[in-house]
């Protein structure tokens, strides 16, 4: 078996890495239970954490990128072992000797696309803001109500594009005012901080705090969990606090305001996909529900797994840059519950959700819809 570090070494190596709490591991096994690999194939962070234990682990295994991140099992550890933390200590120790196996090989082009433009997609940074053409929308300044931030999936992705039109659209409609940084906006830096890049992470953070703090910004409007996360929760270790709102509490804000009514029908059926970054690692549950319940003739129904539990589409912790053979992909069991409850519409609230449910490889006989919650909204105001 070889280590980049032997026994005692990688011990040391993943404790100045953040991961120290693997200590505390009884091996009872709950966190393999409950994650949602094992659903799919067979995978272990109990074992993970075990080899961590002993300074066993091989960073050229592939099974240490295989964690998304969802947060289910250090919600449930008996022992307060944070596995996320865990392990991407590990995959630091990867990213510092350049080692991507596998499946996590494809990291290497998305740290080339965010250092050379500022985005994991490939984009050219000077076509950050060309979803906005013909969307009267501004570029920000001080005397505005709210930075929005739409992140780079809605900037480059053409299919989510139109949930960064359908929020400009409700902004308008609400007489937000409102305005984007364009060009001059940067990737948020989360995913790429969970496949153990550090150094690229606090470039990124660094770029956005500053164009944040020289443009004014007091309250910045996003529509990926991934970013609400990271600005929440990450960038205050920067010393900096800017007033982070995601699309849905936004949403539920206009509507108890008055400012944004619903006037048409939505005579579907449909059900809610918490997404993990913005229900388990961040506690919003109601508002979407709050939003959806209140729009005429929609019926909402939850699935099997929900709120708490709910089943990870796959995309976090960088995942979604890696390629995952059609029979584990954890989409395919979350159209199943969709379509068990009866849902003609798959609701959620993320780029990389929406991303991994259209990828899904289901065969669905009836006509089936995977929608963000904005684009449901702005069919009826
Ligand atoms: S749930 Fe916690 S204590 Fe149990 S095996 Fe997993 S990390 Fe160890
Ligand atoms: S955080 Fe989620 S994906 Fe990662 S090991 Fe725990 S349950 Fe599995």
């Amino acid at each position: 078996m070889e280590t980049v570090a032997p026994y005692k070494e990688i011990i040391d190596v993943i404790k100045e890495k953040g991961g120290d709490t693997f200590k505390y591991c009884y091996q009872c096994g709950l966190c393999d239970v409950v994650c949602p690999w094992n659903r799919v194939r067979d995978f272990s962070m109990r074992k993970i954490v075990r080899q961590g234990t002993f300074g066993l682990t091989e960073i050229e295994q592939e099974e240490i990128w295989r964690c998304t991140t969802c947060g289910t099992c250090p919600s449930r550890c008996p022992r307060g072992v944070n596995q996320i933390e865990a392990g991407v200590a590990l995959r630091k120790i990867g990213a510092e000797y350049d080692v991507y196996p596998g499946q996590a090989a494809t990291v290497r082009n998305v740290v080339a696309n965010l250092t050379s433009e500022g985005n994991s997609i490939g984009g050219e940074r000077g076509k950050r803001a060309d979803w906005a053409k013909d969307q009267q929308v501004k570029s920000f300044t001080e005397s505005m109500e709210i930075l929005y931030f739409p992140g780079c999936y809605l900037s480059y992705d053409p299919r989510l594009k139109k949930v960064a039109v359908a929020t400009a659209a409700i902004l308008n409609k609400a007489g937000v005012k409102f305005g984007i940084l364009g060009e001059k906006e940067s990737c948020c830096g989360e995913s790429i901080r969970k496949t153990g890049n550090e150094d690229l992470f606090r470039k990124l953070a660094k770029e956005n705090i500053k164009t944040f703090i020289d443009a004014g910004v007091k309250r910045v409007l996003v529509s990926s969990p991934h970013c609400y996360h990271t600005f929440k929760n990450e960038y205050p270790e920067f010393m900096v606090h800017f007033e982070v709102v995601h699309m849905n509490q936004y949403l539920v804000e206009l509507i108890d305001a008055g400012r944004l009514k619903f006037v048409g029908e939505y005579n579907k059926t449909i059900t809610y996909h918490d997404p993990c970054y913005l229900g388990r690692h961040n506690g919003i549950y109601d508002e979407p529900r709050d939003i959806l319940k209140k729009i005429p003739g929609l019926v909402l129904r939850e699935m099997v797994d929900n709120r708490e539990n709910s089943l990870c589409c796959g995309g976090g912790g960088g995942r979604i840059w890696m390629e995952t053979p059609k029979e584990e992909r954890f989409s395919d069991i979350r159209l199943a519950q969709a379509v068990d409850v009866g849902a003609e519409v798959l609701a959620t609230s993320c780029p990389y959700c929406i991303t991994n449910f259209t990828d899904s490889s289901l065969d669905l006989t009836e006509p089936f819809e995977i929608k963000d919650i904005t684009e449901i909204v702005q069919e009826v105001i």
